[in-house]
C-alpha cells in the first residue's frame, strides 16, 4: 500500500475516532406545539392551550413518535441533534475513503494496514 493510501487509512481512524465522541447523539427532530391537557375546565380547552412545548419527533416500525422534551432538556437535545448532522457528515466521509479504496483494489488490505501515529 503506498504512502497515500495509508494517509486514507489514517484519516478513516481519525474519523471513526471523532464518532465515538458524539454522545448526545438524537436521531431525529425537533418540533414545538401548544396542547391541551386533560384537566376539566382548564383554560386551555377555550383556546388558551399550553405551549409551545418541545418534542423530540423519531420513527420506530414505522410509526412517528413524539417524545415531551422539558424545557431545561432543551438546549442538550438541540446539542444531540446537532450531532446527528456530524453523524452524517462522518458517515459520508468514512463511505468516500472506503470507495476510494475499493477502487484501488485496497479495501481488504485496509483492514490490517499500520498508519502512522498508530500505538499498537
Ligand atoms: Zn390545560
Amino acid at each position: 500500500m503506498n504512502a497515500s493510501s495509508k494517509k486514507l487509512v489514517a484519516k478513516r481512524r481519525r474519523l471513526l475516532q471523532k464518532l465515538e465522541g458524539l454522545t448526545l447523539l438524537v436521531h431525529g427532530s425537533y418540533l414545538e406545539r401548544f396542547s391541551t391537557c386533560s384537566r376539566k375546565g382548564c383554560a386551555c380547552h377555550q383556546g388558551k392551550k399550553h405551549g409551545p412545548r418541545g418534542y423530540v419527533v423519531v420513527h420506530r416500525e414505522g410509526r412517528q413518535r413524539q417524545v415531551y422534551v422539558p424545557q431545561e432538556q432543551v438546549a442538550v437535545i438541540r446539542k444531540g441533534l446537532r450531532q446527528h448532522q456530524q453523524v452524517l457528515a462522518l458517515l459520508r466521509e468514512v463511505t468516500d475513503i472506503n470507495l476510494k479504496l475499493m477502487r484501488d483494489g485496497l479495501l481488504e488490505e485496509s483492514l490490517t494496514v499500520e498508519t502512522p501515529g498508530e500505538s499498537s
